[in-house]
């Protein structure tokens, strides 16, 4: 059973069944059972009401994102900013390179000089993978040439066996 507060002092109230009214225990006030009921339940409402609204703002609420996850969020949105606008940057790029060659060209040459040794170690590994892999694709290039040859040759024998039973 709910617990009914009176309206004056907020102490409890108490049901007396037979008069149909609820009286404080403290002050002495008489209300109507009805009364009480209904703005028992009208606050409740009112309550659990507040109560939804209060949940859903939470459960809408973004979650809060991690250093880790802002850094990735932020590449994001610079990519798509990127792929949105490759061509306007790149043509800007461009014509900042065409005002300022000198600078560019002295750019490029302080990042090779200041790189030098992590770019060179860099080429080293794509001529190092790129050798393997032309080794790779030349051993299966040969191993391809010996098949044909082999079916070419067991072709040659059938027909020679052919041609010898006179079919
Ligand atoms: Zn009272």
């Amino acid at each position: 059973m709910p617990i009914h507060r009176c309206q004056k002092c907020n102490y409890l109230l108490v049901l007396l069944e037979k008069r149909g009214k609820f009286k404080c225990a403290k002050c002495g006030k008489l209300f109507p059972q009805k009364e009480v009921e209904d703005e028992s339940f009208r606050r409740w409402n009112q309550k659990m009401k507040e109560k939804n609204e209060n949940d859903l703002k939470l459960a809408s609420r973004k979650p809060k994102l991690t250093e880790e996850e802002k850094k990735l969020r932020d590449m994001e949105y610079r990519k798509k900013y990127y792929e949105q606008n490759k061509e306007k940057i790149k043509e800007s790029s461009l014509k900042w390179r065409d005002k300022n060659r000198e600078k560019y060209l002295a750019d490029r040459r302080d990042f090779w000089a200041n790189n030098k040794d992590r770019l060179n170690a860099k080429r080293r590994r794509e001529w190092i993978q790129n050798h393997d892999k032309n080794l790779q694709e030349d051993r299966i290039r040969k191993l391809r040439k010996k098949q044909v040859k082999l079916a070419l040759n067991k072709i040659k024998a059938d027909l020679n066996k052919y041609v010898s039973y006179g079919i």
